[in-house]
């Protein structure tokens, strides 16, 4: 148990840690250049926030939730995604009363108690968008097209499904006609699906048990009774997806996992990635704010899972950086220059050079040795004789070809072989 980490669970090690930097660091750029703020919410929420905004009939809040009573016995639970949390910190902060939209979003961990499997994890990662008051379909084009940009900036090809749920003024048609067509094959159903019947029959469509999957192939869906705005909003949303051309599927049969969607529900598939090949989704969800407490506000977002995005990426082949390495090590040619080698490395790093040293006593042969493995294109070695005349040896590693350098010279002729070292 000491040396072994929660089922579900993952460390990402220095090597792996600068895929997802890279990664994190260009969804901050897009959401930048979208104008999206950054919001940071709590690990961990008041239960009764989920179990409203996210919805009680849901697998998430069902079955997947980490709950916990902490010392004063209030019921928490961890995060098991972004969008109830960021629809509450805006109506906790007054958000709603300053100009509109309000456009965030957020980076972070999520934690759901599922079984394990390729892509599925129990604390997970995300990188998401919400934006509050508009329900216009242009703001659906914007969050898809952005979800959409991401993806594309970082090299993937993913599959982009569309469907509009409806609303709660076509919902009942839909209820009806779902409840209506899987009572007539209620033999067939799972038995969650068979509970959940008369609270909740759109989840039958979501069901991944494989007899719910052959009935709901034929069931009646929300396309079939969306009302006039529903409908209007819809064609809408293509038509300024097809002027932005981005290509999407109808996907009549996507319906997210959460209750609070409305109208718009997308998703981004990368087939190649196995059972788990929903890289990211969403959607808008205009009840949700009210649900939650706050007045009528629209609201549309989407989460993207970066383990899922990584292995996507890994799959096609995308470009991925490799382990961060230093610009320059510093070896020495003997330990009393301790504290000369210190005090150069403090120059150098306060240059803005990435630098290191060797701090085990080892054998200049050794520290030799040590500065090829960590990568760094250039090497200092410093030498008392030379230390003297103010000079200081200057190894290129790619060439193996070595120089003495004057000091007041060494972090810009390190800089040279840095730049020669990151083209090669
Ligand atoms: P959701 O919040 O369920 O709409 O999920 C959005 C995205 O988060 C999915 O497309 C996945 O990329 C990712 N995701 C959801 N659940 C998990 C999980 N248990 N493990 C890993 N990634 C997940």
């Amino acid at each position: 148990m000491l040396t072994t980490r929660p089922r579900g669970t993952s460390d990402i090690l220095p090597g792996e840690v600068e895929k997802w930097q890279y990664v994190e660091e260009c969804f901050r750029r897009l959401c930048r250049e979208y104008g999206y703020a950054e919001i940071r919410t709590p690990i961990f929420e008041h239960t009764e926030l989920f179990n409203r905004g996210v919805g009680d009939a849901t697998d998430i809040v069902e079955k997947e939730m980490y709950t916990f009573r902490d010392r004063s016995d209030r019921s928490l639970s961890l995060r098991p995604e972004g969008t109830a949390a960021a629809a509450r910190a805006y109506l906790e902060s007054n958000l709603n009363a300053g100009p509109q939209p309000v456009k965030l979003f957020y980076t972070g961990p999520m934690f759901r108690y599922d079984r394990p499997q390729a892509g599925r994890y129990r604390q997970f990662h995300q990188v998401g968008v919400e934006v509050f008051g508009s329900p216009r379909p242009a703001v659906d084009a914007e969050v898809i097209a952005m979800a959409m940009d991401f993806c594309g900036r970082l090299g993937l090809k993913l599959e982009l499904h569309l469907n509009s749920v409806g609303c709660p003024d076509c919902r009942p048609v839909l209820r009806e006609k779902l409840t209506a067509y899987f009572r007539a094959h209620q033999n067939d159903l799972c038995a969650d699906c068979l509970r959940r019947l008369a609270s909740n029959p759109l989840r039958a469509l979501d069901c991944k048990v494989p007899r719910c999957r052959e009935l709901a192939k034929n069931a009646p869906t929300s396309l079939d009774c969306l009302c006039g705005s529903c409908a209007a909003h819809f064609q809408d949303v293509q038509k300024y997806l097809k002027a932005l051309g981005i290509d999407y599927v109808v996907d009549r049969y996507l319906v997210r996992g959460l209750d609070y969607y409305t109208k718009t529900a997308f998703e981004m598939m990368a087939p190649g990635i196995g059972a788990q090949s929903s890289v990211g989704g969403g959607g808008r969800y205009d009840n949700l704010v009210e649900t939650i407490g706050g007045p009528p506000t629209p609201g549309i977002g989407y989460a993207i899972g970066l383990e899922r995005l990584l292995l996507a990426m890994q799959e096609q082949g995308s470009e991925l950086p490799g382990r961060d390495r230093p610009d320059v090590f510093l070896a020495s040619v003997d330990d009393t220059l301790e504290s000369e080698a210190l005090q150069l490395l403090q120059t150098l790093r306060q240059k803005g050079l990435a630098a290191d040293k060797d701090y085990l006593g080892r054998s200049l042969k050794a520290q030799m040795k040590y500065a090829g493995k960590t990568g760094a294109p250039a090497v200092v070695i410093l030498g008392k004789e030379e230390l003297a005349r103010g000079m200081i040896i200057l190894k290129d590693m790619t060439t193996g070809a070595q120089k003495e350098v004057p000091a007041a010279e060494l972090a810009e002729e390190i800089g040279k072989l840095r730049r020669k070292g990151s083209t090669s």
